[in-house]
């Protein structure tokens, strides 16, 4: 499937500058939506998971998805104050500024086999300040799994000590 062709760019979203890709048009097409989800699956290669960890807010479609085609548990990765009970915390840098990720504590136990998946690996520091959640907590990062890699970004380089497979490049 030209999974490209439902993928549209929106230019100085969601400032200037940036060209934004808007995942709204393949979600929306039943057939693409199951063909995705089975494509994201297939990237797993049948390794065993316990928990697929995705991160606010696009990581919350495909990864509950997957999760439960993959007969594993889900566990959100949120930005500062939002989840309501005891929390791991990581901040990382942005070009302007910093941003903080949080894990419930409880979230992943030591041992847990555990998928992160996100729409979007673009400059990497989403998906390194999850790895480092989950990590601190004893879970053993199985793949870091993307629908889109702006690979121009080299966001891969952040979390090159994990198995990264992505569905989309760019
Ligand atoms: P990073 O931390 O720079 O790798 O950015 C990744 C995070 O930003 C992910 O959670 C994405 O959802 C979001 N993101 C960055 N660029 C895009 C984009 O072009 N489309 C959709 N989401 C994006």
């Amino acid at each position: 499937m030209d999974f490209k062709s439902l993928i549209r760019d929106v230019p100085d979203f969601p400032k200037e500058g940036v060209v934004f890709k808007d995942i709204t048009l393949l979600l929306k097409n039943p057939t693409a939506l199951n063909k995705t989800l089975k494509a994201l699956y297939d990237l797993t290669g049948g390794q065993k998971i316990d928990k697929v960890v995705g991160m606010e807010s696009r990581g919350f479609i495909f990864g509950p998805m997957l999760a439960k085609k993959l007969n594993a548990g889900f566990v959100p990765v949120r930005k500062s104050g939002k989840l309501p009970s005891t929390t791991l915390k990581e901040t990382f840098d942005l070009e302007y500024g910093t941003d903080t990720l949080e894990i419930h504590i409880d979230g992943i136990e030591k041992g847990d086999k555990v998928l992160i998946h996100d729409d979007v690996l673009a400059t990497g520091g989403t998906a390194k300040a999850t790895c480092k959640l989950v990590e601190r907590l004893g879970g053993e990062i199985v793949q870091c799994n993307f629908l889109i890699e702006l690979t121009f970004l080299k966001g891969s380089s952040k979390i090159s000590d994990h198995a990264i497979k992505s569905l989309i490049k760019y």
